[in-house]
């Protein structure tokens, strides 16, 4: 067989480096497709703004290039879990409203505020360490108010919620926070039916009429995923915060999706082939020998394992492309490498092996990854390793 076209119409071939090498082992990532589902979602989510979701850097994208595709699709808000990765955002030179919303007592607010990073308050013991770190460095930090809804994670109680919201109020009259936003999160948006959702969101008004009722003037309620965000409008609010679907993976089933937008997969997951040999029937293939041939086959030999985010869960059960055939995986996923069989096919070494991407060339999306590694898309996509490089296309 015609090597090249093995190659033909994968990410893999679409990509030569200076030197002209196909790399050996690399994350693709269109960053163009990462704009244009900002695009869309901001279609979806009409009057909304969109905070695009950065965190576990990028979905595994690279959170840099990401936030840049994401403005450059439009969006208005981007949005990091921890502190380091809003830190990452601004040291790239990036000065979009940004918001941060998971940190400990102690964490380094003076920093965040001075960098004009958004912060949450889940506490009253949180909100003064933000008003005091805003003194010290001569800034009115930027407060978003998490009211817990149900989900029983981070956020106030509803016991909590008033006296949140009056101590907030009283810094505001100091002029010592500015209260702008409210939010929470919800713990079944990806079950569209689900009776958590609709009551989360009454909870959510009812905590919105409080702080109203108690004097402060939040512009920003927001709530929804990147689920909530495609199920309909009802969790909108004055903003959207999706993260998955920004990088082109719809949280929904398929049977939920409705006339949602086609989102595009943002990351392609491929390798070359190392070697190829003949194996006799019976032989047993890689650790523990779970598995044997059935007959004289061809095994190929990947170089991606569980410490690149291959799980080892996927043993003989997660899906490869090579040219137009996908093959399962044969035997134990090991730490920098795996087997496939392909039987008589034409494979050699240097065919390119693609494990999920956007689909162009019919190989399997990351959901099917996931599903044969018994976990989600999240994260498949959030533990593909630091060996791994990421090209951007
Ligand atoms: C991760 C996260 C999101 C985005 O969730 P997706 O399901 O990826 O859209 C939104 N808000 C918060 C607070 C999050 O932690």
């Amino acid at each position: 067989m015609n090597r090249s076209s093995t190659l033909k119409n994968t990410a893999a071939s679409a990509y030569r480096n200076a030197e002209g090498f196909v790399p050996q082992r690399a994350a693709y990532i269109e960053t163009a497709a990462i704009t244009a589902n900002v695009r869309a979602l901001r279609e979806v989510a009409k009057g909304a703004k969109l905070l695009a979701v950065l965190k576990a850097d990028g979905y595994g994208h690279g959170i840099v290039p990401a936030a840049r595709a994401a403005v450059e699709g439009g969006a208005d808000y981007l949005g990091t879990a921890v502190l380091e990765e809003a830190f990452a955002v601004r040291a790239a030179g990036i000065t979009a409203p940004l918001f941060s919303w998971l940190s400990a007592p102690g964490a380094p607010y003076g920093r965040a505020i001075t960098e004009d990073i958004e912060l949450a308050a889940y506490s009253l013991g949180q909100l003064r360490e933000i008003a005091e770190a805003g003194q010290l460095v001569g800034v009115v930090p930027r407060i978003h108010l998490k009211i817990d809804t149900g989900m029983w994670r981070g956020g106030a109680t509803l016991e909590d919620w008033p006296g949140l919201c009056a101590a907030a109020r009283e810094l505001e009259a100091e002029g010592k926070v500015r209260v702008l936003g409210i939010w929470s999160h919800l713990a079944c948006a990806d079950e569209p039916g689900h009776a958590s959702v609709p009551a989360q969101l009454e909870v959510f008004r009812q905590a919105i009429a409080t702080a109203r009722a108690l004097g402060l003037d939040p512009v920003l309620c927001h709530i929804a995923n990147s689920a909530a965000t495609l199920a309909g409008p009802e969790a909108h609010f004055d903003m959207v915060r999706p993260g998955l679907a920004v990088y082109g993976v719809n949280p929904l089933a398929e049977g939920d999706r409705g006339n949602a937008p086609a989102l595009r997969p943002a990351m392609s997951l491929g390798a070359a082939v190392v070697q190829t040999k003949r194996a006799p029937a019976g032989a047993g293939v890689s650790y523990g020998h779970t598995e044997s041939t059935e007959r004289e086959t061809t095994l190929a030999v990947v170089p991606l394992g569980y410490a690149d985010g291959v799980f080892r869960s996927a043993s003989s059960a997660g899906p490869v492309l090579i040219g137009k055939r996908t093959y399962r995986v044969l035997g134990r996923v090991c730490m920098d490498q795996f087997v496939l069989d392909v039987g008589d096919d034409d494979v050699a070494a240097g065919d390119a092996v693609l494990l999920f991407g956007p689909g162009d060339s019919g190989e399997p999306h990351v959901e099917a990854w996931a599903a044969a590694a018994g976990t989600i898309p999240y994260e498949v996509l959030t533990r593909i390793g630091s060996r791994v490089p990421r090209i951007y296309l």
